[in-house]
């Protein structure tokens, strides 16, 4: 739980995205998302950053920019939204 006030940036290497300046530039509709909890799905977030350098994707987030693709939303609703199907 980082509650440091620089606002979030996002973790793909290849933006440079952060809240102050989707602020600043009137990118209102983008907003940012903390890393899942779940190893796995974590695991498949920081993969789709494809950083080279050492990081903590468990204080990150990734902005909504890369939630087009449909498989990507469908993680990040599964676990924002807690629906994942229950099996116990
Ligand atoms: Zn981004």
């Amino acid at each position: 739980m980082s509650s440091r006030s620089g606002g979030s940036n996002c973790a793909i290497a290849t933006c440079d995205l952060y809240s102050g300046k989707t602020k600043k530039i009137g990118m209102t509709d983008i907003s940012f998302h903390r890393f899942p909890k779940d190893p796995d799905v974590q695991k498949i977030w920081t993969l789709k950053c494809k950083r080279g350098d050492s990081w903590n994707p468990s204080k990150s987030y990734i902005c909504s920019k890369h939630f087009k693709s449909e498989d990507f939303v469908r993680d990040l609703k599964s676990e924002l939204m807690g629906n994942k199907l229950s099996e116990d």
